[in-house]
Parts: C-alpha cells; sequence; structure tokens
C-alpha cells in the first residue's frame, strides 16, 4: 500500500510531506486510544476542475468533534479549508478522497489527553466506488451489536474510537457473505451503517432515521433531503422499525464514500423489487450532477480547487 501512495504529499502540522516521511511514534496516544477525529470529504472532476464538495460543512462538523472531546483546535478553520484544497491541488487530483485527521500527537504511556498536542494531517487519495456492488445494489445484515449510544459516547463526534462498533459490525456481515451491515440503536429502532446513513422509500416519500436514533449526521443525509426537497419528495426524519426495511420499496444508504448505495436485500429478505428503484436513481442522478457541478442552485457546495 505503502508504495501505491509514494508521490502523493501529505499536510503535517503546516507542512507538505511525502506520503511515506509522514510518520508518528508507533505508542501515539491516537493509535493506542481511538483518540482521534476526522472526516472523510470527497472531490469530483467538473467543467471547472476539481471541486470539494460541501467542505465547510465537513470542517465545521470537524471542529465540533473536536470542540465535544476538548481538543484544541490548532488552526483556524480557514486554514483548515486552505490546506484542504491546497492537498488536492499538490497532488494535483480531481475524484478523490480527502481524509484531515486531528490526533493526540504523544506518546507518553497513559490514557489521559487532558492538554495534550493536538496535531492535524490531511491526506488526499484517488478513489472510486465505495462498494464494488453499488451499480447492481448491496445486500445488508441487521448487526447483532446496537449502535453506540450517547449515553456511552458521543454519536455526533467523527472519532476514532466510534469506528470499532463500525468495524466490527462490518466483519461480522461480511463474514456472513453480506456487503454491509446495518445498525440498530439501543432502543431497537433503525441507526445507520457502519459507515453510512440510511434512507427508505415508502409510496414515493423519503424516510430516514431522525437525530434521536443514536445516527452521525451525514453531511450526505443532509444534501440528500435537501436534494429531495427540491424535486419535490416528501421527506419525513423519524424513528424507524427494523421491520419498516424489509417492507419498504426501496432503502439505500448515503454517505461521503458509499455515494447513493442501492439495497437491494437485508437479511436474505428481497426489498422492493430487488434492484434499483425509481426514487433512489432519480435521487443518485441528482446527487451526481451536483458533485460534478451540473446544478445551479447548488453551485453554493461546491469549493474549487483552481481559483
Ligand atoms: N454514519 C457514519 C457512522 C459514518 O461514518 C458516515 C461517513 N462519514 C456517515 C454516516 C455519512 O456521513 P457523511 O455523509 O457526512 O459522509
Amino acid at each position: 500500500m505503502a508504495n501505491e501512495r509514494a508521490g502523493l504529499k501529505v499536510w503535517l502540522d503546516g507542512k507538505y510531506l511525502d506520503y511515506n516521511e509522514a510518520r508518528v511514534p508507533i505508542l501515539t496516544h491516537s493509535l493506542q486510544y481511538g483518540s482521534g477525529i476526522f472526516e472523510g470529504i470527497r472531490a469530483y472532476e467538473t467543467d471547472k476542475g476539481a471541486a470539494i464538495f460541501r467542505l465547510d460543512e465537513h470542517i465545521k462538523r470537524l471542529a465540533n468533534s473536536m470542540k465535544i472531546y476538548s481538543m484544541k483546535l490548532t488552526y483556524s478553520e480557514a486554514q483548515i479549508k486552505k490546506a484542504i484544497v491546497g492537498t488536492v491541488k499538490i497532488n494535483r487530483l480531481s475524484s478523490c478522497y480527502i481524509r484531515p485527521f486531528a490526533f493526540i500527537n504523544d506518546d507518553k504511556i497513559g490514557l489521559s489527553a487532558y492538554g495534550k498536542r493536538v496535531s492535524l494531517y490531511i491526506a488526499a487519495v484517488p478513489f472510486g466506488k465505495y462498494f464494488a456492488g453499488a451499480a447492481k445494489g448491496i445486500r445488508c445484515k441487521i448487526a447483532s451489536w446496537d449502535r453506540i449510544n450517547s449515553n456511552i459516547l458521543p454519536v455526533e463526534a467523527k472519532a476514532s474510537g466510534n469506528y470499532l462498533n463500525s468495524v466490527i459490525t462490518n466483519t461480522e456481515a461480511r463474514m456472513a457473505g453480506f456487503d454491509e451491515a446495518i445498525l440498530l440503536s439501543y432502543d431497537g429502532y433503525v441507526a445507520e451503517g457502519p459507515g453510512e446513513n440510511i434512507f427508505i422509500v415508502r409510496d414515493n416519500k423519503l424516510l430516514t432515521p431522525n437525530n434521536s436514533s443514536d445516527i452521525l449526521l451525514g453531511v450526505t443525509r443532509d444534501s440528500v433531503m435537501k436534494l429531495a426537497e427540491d424535486i419535490g419528495i416528501e421527506v419525513v426524519e423519524r424513528l424507524l422499525h427494523k421491520e419498516e426495511l424489509y417492507t419498504a420499496d426501496e432503502v439505500f444508504f448515503a454517505g461521503t464514500a458509499a455515494e447513493l448505495t442501492p439495497i437491494i436485500n437485508i437479511d436474505g429478505i428481497v426489498i422492493g423489487k430487488g434492484k434499483i428503484g425509481p426514487v433512489t436513481k432519480i435521487l443518485s442522478q441528482a446527487y451526481d450532477d451536483v458533485v460534478h457541478g451540473k446544478k445551479e442552485e447548488f453551485m453554493n457546495w461546491l469549493t474549487y480547487v483552481k481559483v
């Protein structure tokens, strides 16, 4: 993997370094205890070169996640924005995945993060589809583990430690021959995928778990809801029962990496007609148009790299 990344530059605390030269000590706090805060952002090719999708919203979530953990933001949001744009630019990337990662840069033994130095790196790498079977739709398994809940950890923070909940449920699903997991909340309602929010379509209405479902409030989720409203599709945010997934006309995941991925089978039960449905198709097309700069009214969601 390291060789595949050779030639890429990474931004680390204000400096651009070769990917293979950007190193941290193996005892780094965030490696031991999962104390990293990160973002996942995409850029897409447009008529005017690469454009980063909803960069301000991702930076705001990064700042909020850090605030929740009392990690001091070493750089202003404007500086982070400049560094992210700069990282895409210096690597001459167009379609790519961008990973800012704030971490406790300390390798003393001990879990206290209080007052410790916080560093930030930004990596950007070429990236295609997250799910190999995205075009045809994927098969999911309801996880046997619940989604972490906010009595235990702040679910709205995009913190590395939360992702053990994602890793174990994804592994469980993959081991059982499925493509991905779907997690229920501690209260038994539908929450989300390990790295994706979830939507169902019923009678041409779009439904998605609300903020009481212990979800990460996804930027793609927000974009899909706004696009649906723009198209004239009614959107309802509420608690969703697991069985509403099985009986939905359509189900799809939404996330920066996953984009809009149709789910055609859950726990062996065929969803709708077992293929990508019409509402998913319309919304996927709208999303694709927006990220590629083809929808005038949503141009303010794009940050162009070459300006
Ligand atoms: N939920 C989880 C747990 C995630 O990791 C992600 C990916 N960041 C999402 C939802 C979707 O969020 P976004 O649309 O902001 O990528």
